[in-house]
């Protein structure tokens, strides 16, 4: 397979897997938007030059939310792809309180490019909660959020100059506005 066939098909899959869903946000955005913008910085972060990378990027949230399988992933897009996907995957049977702890003590562990994926999921969530919170968000709710995704990526740090700008960017005019 060509890289640009493997980004074509995850790009197709993942839009069928996350069809109808939508972002929590008041703009109510489609839930592809968010992969495709995840993807999108991955593929500039790298120049170009990792296919993978930018295929797990539109997959990243399949096991998570729609159900797909890590041997379904195997199968259709392979090893490399299927284990980036579940290096970001939470374990949805654990309370939301623990899952987000885990997410700040495991990221120093991940791998760099698992990292990579972990800051552009950030910046994509900060973006939309920023310019379209959800109705039901008070102010305290976007600030624990915003510092909650500060310390995830704290411990992702050191993989990508630009993705960590963009981040830094980011939450600086998200505290800016809140
Ligand atoms: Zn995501």
């Amino acid at each position: 397979m060509t890289d640009l066939v493997l980004v074509s098909r995850v790009a197709d899959f993942a839009a069928r897997c996350h069809a109808g869903q939508r972002r929590k946000g008041a703009a109510k955005e489609p839930y592809v938007n968010h992969l495709a913008e995840v993807a999108e910085l991955l593929a500039v972060a790298t120049d170009g030059s990792d296919a993978a990378l930018v295929a797990a990027g539109w997959l990243h949230d399949t096991v998570e939310d729609s159900g797909t399988t890590r041997d379904e992933l195997i199968e259709q897009f392979g090893e490399d792809v299927a284990a980036l996907v579940i290096e970001c995957t939470d374990d949805k049977t654990l309370p939301k309180a623990t899952r987000k702890r885990l997410q700040v003590e495991h990221a120093p562990h991940l791998t760099g490019r698992a990292r990579m994926i972990k800051l552009a999921d950030k910046i994509s969530n900060l973006r939309s909660l920023i310019f379209s919170p959800p109705d039901d968000w008070e102010r305290d709710r976007l600030v624990d959020y915003l510092d909650w995704a500060d310390q995830v990526v704290a411990g992702c740090r050191g993989v990508n100059v630009w993705l960590e700008r963009i981040y830094d960017e980011t939450a600086s005019s998200g505290r800016a506005v809140l």
